[in-house]
């Protein structure tokens, strides 16, 4: 098969990954970096261009989009879509996962479990923002943080008055979250493929941190869940929409909670502590299902 991973960066553990694995299995691999693609759209012959050349179209496209380049990668995605290629993750479901409140109603509405949230526009709602979730200690995010930042631990109800005046002060939104002290900082990273959690891991944050981040000096070993967390897992990715996810529950006093869903997890901890060929398991997915022409959605 004539496979593109799209990622800015060919070096990246995790796209090296997906390239030797796919040439392992006898495919064409080629990495494309989304930002140097642009796009001729028409109603007959959607191209996408790369320094001048007609790429021609793949089997199957594989995104790898950072978080910070969500909407110019999705749209070169959608493109490739329109074309009929095989995406191994959807534009839809990336743009939909990367809403985090968007996500934490879709997954309320299927009944997932989830720390009890709130969410307001208004700084004259403050106190009953806080109250909702029950109080301090709570934790509150901004809506547009990854890897932990923008995450924070608010121990009494004045110091969250503080965070979120703070966040209103920077026009950022935020979420107030109930904060699952019962975890002891420790979280589960399932890595699902399909209908199945492939691998999973448990990240423990380092000592006098609660967010077990890896980027925040957490630690990683494999771990084996339950029944009830694969069963979570694996619907939330398909509440999602999504073919590959990094599902990040955390075990709370009231079952598994989901934390969030991640479209394009990275490798190289899960591999790391679990020694599974993840990326072998993501070509296989394409090699089963990857036809042309089997594209969902064709870029709606
Ligand atoms: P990011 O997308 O930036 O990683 P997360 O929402 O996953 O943000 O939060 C980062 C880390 O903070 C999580 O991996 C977890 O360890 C911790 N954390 C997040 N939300 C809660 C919560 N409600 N209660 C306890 N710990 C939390
Ligand atoms: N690679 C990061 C992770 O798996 C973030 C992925 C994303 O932003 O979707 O935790």
């Amino acid at each position: 098969m004539n496979i593109y991973v799209l990622s800015r960066n060919a070096r990246l553990y995790s796209t090296r990954r997906i390239v030797e694995a796919g040439r392992e299995r006898g495919h064409t691999v080629r990495v494309i970096d989304p930002l140097r693609c642009y796009v001729k759209i028409s109603a007959h012959r959607p191209e996408v261009h790369l320094k001048g050349e007609i790429l021609p179209a793949p089997d199957a496209v594989i995104p790898r989009i950072g978080a910070s380049v969500t909407f110019y990668g999705t749209a070169v995605l959608r493109q490739f879509e329109m074309m009929g290629v095989f995406p191994l993750n959807e534009s839809v479901a990336i743009s939909r996962s990367r809403d985090k409140l968007r996500s934490l109603q879709l997954l309320a509405r299927r009944g997932i479990g989830l720390p009890v949230s709130s969410f307001a526009y208004s700084p004259d709602d403050n106190a009953d923002l806080i109250s909702i979730v029950g109080g301090a200690p709570l934790v509150l995010k901004l809506l547009e943080g990854t890897q932990g930042k923008g995450v924070v631990l608010a121990e009494t109800n004045k110091a969250a008055e503080s965070v979120i005046d703070a966040f209103h002060g920077l026009n950022a939104y935020f979420l107030a979250q109930e904060f699952i002290k019962e975890a002891n900082g420790a979280d589960i990273r399932c890595f699902v493929v399909g209908e199945k959690v492939i691998a999973s891991m448990m990240r423990q944050a380092k000592e006098g941190e609660f967010r077990s981040n890896v980027h925040r000096g957490g630690s990683a070993k494999p771990i084996r869940i339950t029944p009830e967390e694969r069963s979570v897992a694996t619907r939330a990715a398909r509440i999602m929409g999504l073919n590959v996810a990094g599902v990040d529950i955390m075990r709370s006093a009231h079952g598994p909670v989901v934390l969030e869903v991640n479209s394009s997890p990275g490798l190289e901890g899960i591999e790391g502590a679990t020694g599974k060929d993840i990326a072998g398991s993501m070509i296989q997915f394409i090699e089963k299902f990857g036809k042309a022409g089997r594209t969902k959605t064709r870029g709606k």
